[in-house]
This record gives structure tokens, sequence and C-alpha cells, in this order.
């Protein structure tokens, strides 16, 4: 039996008198009750339909299937039931798993309900929110059953034309443009019909969401040194999936143990952490640029002993060495760059424009000192 729905279906009995008034004082023309069903996975609400499983849903709505059963407090072997409600994580795609809607600019629950003829208990409801939740230009939320997607698309502008356009530059990611526009990825990522898989080319024309900021250009990123001593070796591993669902936001340079780690550019060391049981880290420094770029160091063996968090570093002065302290199976360097300190965006193009690997000879440090080929 599904007992955690069982129970949030009582639950729901008792609160649905309150959202009910809720409902009739909002829309005096409603058509459809609320059903008064809420999600505090802060996800949409999803109903199950026939032929429907939990590993199918899950990928329908691009979660991770576990995550889908803890959000519902339910085992894999609980048997789902035609009509009964489940709850989807946040993050969850919605265009898989209902007709789907784009929030413009200026719209309420009130405003969409009325477009799709439904009511705006019943809306808030698809998407197990109270009236009370606020949506925001780009959100993708579900529209009811039986609402009227054509009605939501017509009116004013399509919504690949509501936020205007951007053209890709060199150095952009998705994430990088949705954090500039200040809009969701998932809303970037729905209006372009795309996938955050989906490689980005300097040219490529997007389309922005609704209520999206025009993008100011990516500052570009020029490094003035090398993060490694050479000789060394990486690859494009950009978005690769790593442990616990994450995504591979840096790349690894492949140089050997004791190797230094420099400064890449003229700044302030921002932060440091050190290696500890379950970091995935190490030994990392953060480091500011003059500029405002950051540059995200890891899996060091060690730090320069001079340095502390407020130090003042120069281009190409040594940071620490090259080691394989947190979740690191060889000695590398986990190197990211945030432009203007915001999203990571790929460096292995920024690396291979700076030369990347080719300097095997250290260079001079503050002071005129030129360290030893090796240490
Ligand atoms: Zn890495």
């Amino acid at each position: 039996m599904l007992v955690g729905a069982e129970l949030r279906r009582i639950a729901a009995l008792i609160v649905m008198c309150a959202v009910a008034t809720v409902a009739a004082v909002a829309d005096d023309s409603s058509t459809t009750s609320a059903a008064g069903f809420s999600c505090s996975s802060g996800g949409p609400a999803y109903e199950v339909r026939s032929g429907d499983s939990w590993y199918g849903i899950a990928g329908r709505a691009d979660v991770n299937p576990s995550a889908l059963l803890k959000a519902n407090d339910a085992a894999v072997t609980d048997v789902l039931v035609v009509g009964d409600r489940l709850c989807l994580p946040s993050g969850a795609d919605v265009t898989g798993i209902c007709t789907s809607y784009t929030v413009r600019a200026g719209d309420s629950w009130g405003s969409i309900s009325t477009r799709v003829g439904s009511s705006p208990g019943a809306v808030a409801a698809a998407n197990g929110a109270g009236l009370d939740r606020t949506i925001h230009p780009g959100d993708v939320i579900c529209l009811p059953s039986g609402a009227s997607a054509t009605a939501a698309s017509g009116g004013s502008a399509p919504s690949g034309e509501a936020g205007g356009s951007y053209t890709v530059v060199r150095g952009d990611s998705w994430s990088a443009i949705a954090w500039r526009a200040d809009v969701s990825m998932r809303s970037l990522l729905n209006v372009n019909g795309a996938n955050a898989r989906d490689v980005l080319l300097p040219g490529d024309v997007l389309s922005l969401p609704a209520g999206a900021k025009q993008p100011a250009a990516a500052p570009r990123v020029v490094l003035q040194a090398a993060p490694t001593q050479g000789p060394c070796g990486y690859r494009d591993t950009w978005g690769d999936a790593r442990s616990q669902g994450r995504r591979h936001a840096g790349v690894d340079i492949f140089s050997g143990a004791g190797n230094y780690v420099y400064a890449v550019a003229d700044g302030k060391l921002s932060g440091r952490s050190w290696d500890g049981a379950g970091g995935n880290s190490g030994n990392a420094w953060m480091l500011t640029a003059d500029d405002g770029n950051k540059y995200f160091y890891a899996h060091l063996s060690d730090f320069a002993p001079q340095l502390r968090v407020g130090s003042r570093v120069r281009a190409g002065q040594i940071l620490g060495w090259v080691g394989d302290t947190g979740n690191a199976s060889a000695s590398h360097l986990h190197f990211e760059i945030r432009p203007g300190g915001g999203s990571p965006v790929n460096p292995y193009p920024i690396l291979r424009a700076q030369g990347g690997c080719n300097n095997g000879r250290p260079y001079t440090q503050p002071g005129g000192w030129v360290p030893d080929r090796t240490r």
C-alpha cells in the first residue's frame, strides 16, 4: 500500500476547507475546485496516469528515482494507483509530465487561470502550491488537466520572443547566461527546447524567457599565467557526471605530484579549505582577481606556507603544490573559472588559449627568486 500517500490524502482533507475558501474568495467564476494538495518538496504535484511507474515518472521529470521516492515517503515497491497525487522533487522538469506553461511578466495565478479557462486554485494545485506561493517570469508550471494550452500560448508574443534573444560568445555556458539574465537555468533551457548537455557555440542565438534581463556581455577571461607547472595534460570534461549527481564544473589538469600551482592573475586569496574527512575539494584556494573573476584550485598536497586568506598574489606566484587530497584518485589540479564571481564557465578553451601545459620553466617569483624546475 502507498501508506505515505494515504496519510497525505487524509492530511489534505483536513486542510482542504481552508484552501477551498481561499480559492472561492479569489475567483467567483471558479469552474474547477481546488484539490487542496500541497507539496513540501517545493516541486510540482503530479497525478498518476495509467501505465505510470516510479522509474517512468522520474525519467520524464528528469529527476533521480530515489529523489522522487523520498519526496513521497515511498518505497519502489509501493503500487501506484491511477489518480494518486505525487509530489515531484524541486527542480523537476515539468515539460515531460504535464502541459506546461512558461510564466510571463505580469502573470499571476489568476491571470493564467483566466487565460486557460480554469480557476486560480486549480492551477496552483496542479503545481502542488497554494495561492500564496509567488511565481516569477520564466518559471515553468503545470496546467491542470483539461486546461487549454493553446489559449495559454495565444494572445501576446510567443514565449520564445518574450524575453528577447542573446548571441552566445566564447566561454559562455547555460548557467552563466541564466545567471547574467537573472532567470533560472531550467527556464532558459525550456524556452530553447534544449537540455543542459547541449553544447553552446559562439554565434548561437538563444531565446530568453519572459522577464529576462539582457545579459551583459560575458567577461572575457584571459589567464595571465598557467595554473600549474608543466608538463601536464588535460581534456574537456566540462559537464561530465560526477558522484552524488554533481556535474563537473572545471577542468582536471593532470600534473606530477609536487608540481607548482600558480596564481593565474593578480588578485587576493579570498578563501581556503583544508583537507578533511568527506570533503571533495581537499586543500583548496579561491583566488579573486582584481577584475572580479574568481578561480578555484582543488586537491593541493599543500599550501605555500607564507600565504593566508587575504594575501595579495601576483600572476605566476606559487600558491601550493599539486596533490590528490579530497575526492581525487590521482594527482591533479581541479581548476574552475567563475567570471565576475558568478557561475563557473568551461575553463578548457580559456586554458588552451593561455597555452595550458606548455610551461615547464617555473615563473619568476615576487622578489626575483626563480624556483628549481622541480620541487
Ligand atoms: Zn575536477
